[in-house]
Parts: C-alpha cells; structure tokens; sequence
C-alpha cells in the first residue's frame, strides 16, 4: 500500500507522525508532500527565500527519516494558497506517479483551531480535487512535455482527514489508529520541530504532545491514537456486520 500525507507547511504533519511511521515499519510506501515551505512562520524573518527552501529541505530529510517516509515539496506559497485546479493538478500529476491507497490531509470542513489557516482549507480541498484530477489521462498531460500519455491513478482512494484538533466534521465516519508501538517516532518528530522552531529543550514539549495523543484515546481501551474522519470514494462491501 501506498500511503500519502497531504500539508501545507512543515510541521503540520506531526498529527499523524505515528501513523505514517506505522505504516513505513509494516513495509509500505509512505510520502510526505508539502505545499508550501512555510516560509511567513517569524522564524524566517528577513530570511531571503532560496535559503527558507534550503533550510526546510534539510529539515524535511531529518523528519521523513526520522519516520521511514519520502518527501516532496511544491511551492504554493505560505498563505497564498487559493485551492485552485491548477494547484490540485500539481498534486493530481504526483498521485499519477505515487499512485496512493489511502491520503492523510487537513479538514476542509470541520471547526477547530487549526483549520482555520485558509492554506489548510485549501490543502484539504485540493488533495480531494486531485483524486479525480489524477483519473483522467487528459488533465494528466497539461502543464507538461510528455511524449506518451500518463497513466492515470483509477484505483479507489481511502481519504482521511485530521479530526483531533476542533470539532471533526460531524457527518462523516471517524476511525481511530493504535499509534500505541510508534508514539515515540511522533514524540521525536513534535521535539525536532520544537527545538528547531523555538529552541525548546527539555521534556515539557513532549509531554504536552502525549497528553494530546493519550486524549485522543480516551474511551478506545488503547493508550495513544491518532483520529481521522474518513471519506470513500466508493464504499467496499463486508461479509458480516461483526
Ligand atoms: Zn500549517
């Protein structure tokens, strides 16, 4: 299985770090893609872009090894992302050569204090519209000097989408990931970011991340999960309710 995690800035992904390294350890391809550098964060103040992009890189290849993961960048820009077809054709055109099974991104429609960001709205809406995007050979070849059509991405799509932080979007499923054996991967993740970003050192920041994960859990008999609201593009049958 081909997993694909969908943000808009370095960092965002720590919600589902555990997840990603999970899946990595069972032998599966995981990808980690970027829309943005996240460049206006005050950490680069007065920093000129080329070297924004350079220290972010260097990063991302710290945190996807840290969880077993590729990684990718595009470069959308930090809060001028618009959800357009282009953008999700960007994306669109990385489905056809990843080709996913299942894809990890922001909730477009839930509240809460993350998805406010209008880059995550956006993020969240073009990861869906590339899914379509990506099944059709024609929107496959735009934008780009091919010789042979690309082979489209038709299989079905698990879509999942954050739903610890705020209220999840109420009308669709949510599913719960025993993160319980790769906890620490995410933990480790969450501290690079807090070292890196403010300099933070010591135990309080990692602390404060698995209270957040021990209360995801709460009332599912496992210590630490990660949630998600999930949307089927197609719905499989089962053999039996139980
Ligand atoms: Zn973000």
């Amino acid at each position: 299985m081909n997993l694909l995690a969908v943000f808009s800035h370095p960092d965002d992904e720590c919600g589902c770090a555990a997840t990603l390294a999970k899946h990595a350890r069972r032998g599966d391809q995981v990808m980690i893609v970027w829309t943005t550098y996240g460049e206006m964060s005050s950490k680069f103040k007065g920093v000129p872009h080329a070297e924004v992009k350079q220290i972010r890189e260097r990063w991302a290849r710290d945190v996807a090894g840290i969880i077993g993961a590729q990684h990718r960048f595009f470069d959308m820009g930090d809060t001028r992302m618009q959800g357009s077809r282009e953008e999700a054709l960007q994306l669109a055109q990385l489905y056809a050569d990843f080709r996913p099974g299942a894809i990890i991104t922001w909730d477009d429609k839930g509240g809460g204090t993350f998805t406010p960001h209008p880059d995550h709205r956006a993020t969240a809406r073009i990861a869906y519209d590339a899914v379509v995007l990506a099944r059709l050979p024609k929107a496959l070849m735009e934008n780009q000097d091919l010789d042979d059509e690309p082979e489209a991405h038709r299989d079905p799509v698990n879509f999942y989408q954050y739903a610890q932080y705020g209220t999840p979007d109420p009308t669709l499923p949510l599913v719960h990931v025993d993160v319980g054996d790769t906890i620490e991967v995410a933990a480790q993740v969450y501290g690079y970011y807090a070292r890196h970003m403010h300099g933070q050192q010591g135990e309080f920041p990692l602390e404060r991340f698995k209270v957040g994960r021990a209360a995801n859990a709460h009332h599912t008999g496992t210590p630490f999960t990660e949630k998600y609201t999930v949307k089927r593009m197609y719905h499989p049958t089962i053999p039996y309710l139980l």
